[in-house]
């Protein structure tokens, strides 16, 4: 008779072989989008002990269809610049999966916009989305412009031709867009004038991140950076750790960076440096916040302005240095694989303790190796930034009942959020055999939800 060890180990290769067939599968189908890969392998990986668990997921070709988006839309962006010239852009929308709620995900602006990076955006917001336990479904769109030097009008008839081809396929039931690198409230308040004039109605919940005087949520552009800190707290919590005292680096110096860096210097960290795509800031007794936010919210510069107004702080002309920088809380907040496996080592042995994801997919799967192995808390981005869309579904809950909370009740609300995420994560990661891994922990949580709302919904 077999044992039950050898039953379990058999199990788990099969589930290892079925991860490895639809893992091949998806590289052969989609080639040359390396980034969707890397998104789809990390939470594959973690998945093997689910599987083998529960036979139900490979009997319904869960693996199979959840790495295939329900619809991708691509198209035109025709816009004039203000010489008179035509330009084309692309745009895209991709409606990953709608297993429980809508789909809801934001829209970037940045030249390296493709299908992939999209794609590993949508993949990854299916799971994040999951995790809030709110009812949202996972999607993600963009378009390969430029904002950097472009003026207010050029903006302004560029958002309006892009969403006159994506309004087509949204809706406060369909999908819900918000912001996203690029995207801010300007951006938002343009794109839900141009939907409002097409449709000829005020359907306050097709888009989120609004301003407050047509249906914006107090804390939502705040939410993403502090659900940053609030995560990595929990973190630090259960090691009797806190910010206190600690010194932390925060890279980038847009939506997310900003508001991780206030939430982390209330709570008494000391944050020395932030970036931009340019280069870095460096103050050993700690940025001033008020600077950074009139130069990137009000005035639009590069940070490497900061140093003219604060002549002891340095400026580095090379973004990617910043995690030389010592820290014992490291908050990638710009752009994805900024943290490499040559950073993270340098990470590791300048003594960082937490590293918290700000950022979608910021580390390389060789860095997140690196600092899981060296016993570095680490809070991977589908948890530790879903602070974003969570208030982005309290925004559509309040359209819903034509009602706004105050910035502190949702606060209050987007903090319990995150201490429910990291419970939840942290609850995976011990059932299933890997204590503290919260990148298996969030990955099989999140998953498990949708699967088994796509098993009941049947093969559709
Ligand atoms: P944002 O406001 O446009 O800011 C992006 C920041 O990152 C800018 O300071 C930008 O500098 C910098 N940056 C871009 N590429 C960089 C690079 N290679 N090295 C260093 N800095 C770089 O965008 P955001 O909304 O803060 O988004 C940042 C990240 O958070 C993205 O991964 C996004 O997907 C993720 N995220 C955002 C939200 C949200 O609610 N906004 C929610 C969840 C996740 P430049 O000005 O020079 O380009």
């Amino acid at each position: 008779m077999e044992t039950l060890e050898k039953v379990l180990d058999s199990k788990t290769e099969e589930a290892r072989l079925y991860v490895d067939r639809v893992f091949s599968s998806v590289k052969e189908r989609n080639p040359n989008e390396y980034e969707f890969h890397q998104a789809v392998k990390e939470v594959f990986d973690s998945l093997v002990p689910v599987l083998a668990k529960d036979p139900s997921y490979s009997k319904n070709g869960i693996l199979e269809r959840i790495v295939e988006p329900e619809r991708v839309i691509s198209f035109q962006v025709p816009w004039v610049d203000d010489h008179g010239t035509v330009q084309v852009n692309r745009g895209f929308r991709v409606q990953f999966n709608s297993a429980i709620g809508p789909y809801k995900g934001g829209i970037r602006f940045h030249p390296s916009v493709n299908t992939s990076i999209v794609k590993f955006l949508g993949f990854e917001q299916i799971f994040k989305n999951s995790l809030t336990g709110q009812p949202i479904g996972g999607g993600k769109g963009g378009a390969d412009f430029d904002p950097k030097g472009k003026s207010d009008a050029e903006i302004m008839r560029f958002t309006q031709s892009f969403m006159s081809e994506l309004g087509k396929h949204i809706g406060a039931d369909t999908d819900v867009p918000a912001g996203d690198i690029g995207v801010s409230a300007r951006e938002i308040g343009y794109m839900f004038g141009q939907y409002k004039k097409m449709r000829g109605q005020y359907e306050a919940g097709v888009l989120t991140g609004k301003g407050f005087s047509y249906g914006g949520s107090l804390a939502r552009k705040e939410a993403t950076g502090y659900g940053t800190v609030y995560f990595v707290e929990e973190m630090l919590k259960d090691k009797g750790l806190t910010f206190q005292g600690n010194t932390v680096v925060v890279s980038g110096s847009g939506n997310v960076s900003i508001y991780a860096m206030e939430k982390a210097i209330q709570l008494g960290g000391t944050v020395v440096a932030c970036s931009d795509s340019n280069g870095y800031i460096y103050d050993e007794a700690g940025l001033n916040l008020d600077t950074i936010k009139r130069l990137k919210e009000v005035e639009n510069k590069r940070i490497s302005e900061y140093v003219k107004e604060h002549p002891q702080a340095k400026y580095i002309n090379d973004c990617t240095a910043i995690w030389e920088v010592p820290c014992n809380i490291a908050l990638p907040c710009a752009t994805q694989n900024e943290i490499d496996e040559y950073h993270a080592k340098t990470l590791v042995n300048n003594g960082v303790l937490a590293v918290g994801e700000g950022a979608n997919m910021p580390s390389t799967l060789e860095a997140v190796h690196v600092f899981q192995t060296n016993g570095v808390l680490f809070g991977p981005a589908k948890a530790v930034n879903a602070g974003g869309v969570a208030v982005s579904a309290l925004e559509m809950a309040q359209n819903s009942m034509r009602l706004s909370w105050t910035f502190d009740e949702v606060d209050a609300k987007l903090q319990q959020i995150m201490k429910n995420i990291y419970k939840t994560s942290l609850d995976a990661s011990y059932e299933y055999g890997d204590p503290g891994n919260l990148v298996l922990g969030a990955n099989i949580a999140g998953f498990k939800k949708v699967a088994d709302a796509m098993i009941s919904q049947g093969v559709i």
